[in-house]
């Protein structure tokens, strides 16, 4: 608030975060009360792969909050010599899309298979748990990493979920890929299904390898209408870099906390889009309208 000048404040929009869909440890209730608790007037629901806590969202939120119904959807770019895993945030879809829910679905199930195979490489290596147990911990939703974080930290061979993500364990020596979507498919599915995609920490390299601009160039040929520049994974370099680019490319920039309740540290609205960017979003969105 600017004292004085009786300006309104400007709205606080994050266009980013998780639930018990997939990941987040707040169900979509929780995270609708989460949000409008830390003076949101924006949030974006964007579960891993999953449209299953829109609903409950909906229903959940509180006047005063709008809520963008999204995905984070797992792709991948099969680049001349690598394949690189990427996320895409899919705003404002048709969640009746056939080729897009389907597509998601299958993901789902590979995830299945990967977090299975990974509990097996643990349990080859006598750690002692169970896929079962994982799967109770994702209680339906979908099935990440973070649950199998979830069971070493029971066994108590680690403290924490950022511990359970170092190369030893779920960061390097236990990874296993996941069968992903391309990424010219998902921009193209999600567009097609009326969906606004953004390109998600796009130069996180602390989370693993990046892929080149000369991809985020071609992907904006091909459909990509944004790009998350403020978002804790991207050091202030990265940041800048990130804005530089989409200015080149038309890219609209967006900032958002990625809020994983307690499975990460970062707060709830701990970044934002500005407003103008977030308009270009909803206008360019023919799925489903925001609610509120
Ligand atoms: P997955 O989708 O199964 O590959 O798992 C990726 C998810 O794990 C991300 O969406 C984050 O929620 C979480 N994650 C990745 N790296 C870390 C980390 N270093 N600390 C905590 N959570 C992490
Ligand atoms: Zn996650
Ligand atoms: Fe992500
Ligand atoms: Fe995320």
């Amino acid at each position: 608030m600017t004292a004085g000048t009786g300006a309104p404040a400007p709205a606080r929009i994050d266009l980013h975060t998780h639930s018990t869909a997939s990941d987040g440890t707040l169900t979509p209730g929780e995270l609708m009360a989460a949000a409008s608790g830390a003076g949101l007037d924006v949030v974006a629901l964007t579960d891993h792969d999953t449209t299953a806590g829109w609903a409950a969202a909906a229903t959940a939120r509180p006047a005063g909050l709008t809520l963008v119904r999204g995905a984070e959807i797992s792709c991948r770019w099969y680049g001349p010599d690598t394949a690189i895993p990427l996320h895409l945030l899919a705003y404002l879809f048709d969640p009746t899309d056939r080729a897009l829910a389907a597509e998601l679905a299958r993901v789902r199930v590979a995830r299945e298979a990967r977090g299975e195979r990974i509990v097996e490489l643990l349990r080859a290596d006598g750690v002692d748990i169970t896929w079962d147990e994982v799967r109770g911990y994702a209680a339906g939703g979908t099935v990440g990493r973070p649950h199998i974080a979830t069971a070493l930290i029971r066994t108590g061979l680690v403290a924490t979920t950022s511990e359970a993500f170092e190369p030893r364990w779920l960061g390097e020596r236990y990874r296993l890929p996941k069968d992903d979507i391309d990424v010219f498919t998902a921009v193209r599915l999600v567009r097609e299904a009326g969906g606004v995609p953004v390109f998600a920490h796009p130069r996180a390299t602390r989370r693993g390898r990046i892929v080149p601009d000369e991809l985020i160039v071609e992907l904006a040929a091909a459909g990509l209408f944004g790009l998350e520049a403020d978002h804790t994974d991207h050091s202030p370099a990265e940041r800048a870099h990130v804005r530089a680019l989409a200015a080149e490319l038309g890219l609209v920039v967006t900032g958002s906390s990625d809020f994983h309740g307690s499975h990460k540290m970062v707060r709830i609205g701990a970044h934002t889009t500005a407003p103008d960017a977030y308009e270009r979003i909803v206008s360019a969105a023919r799925g489903v309208p925001p609610v509120g």
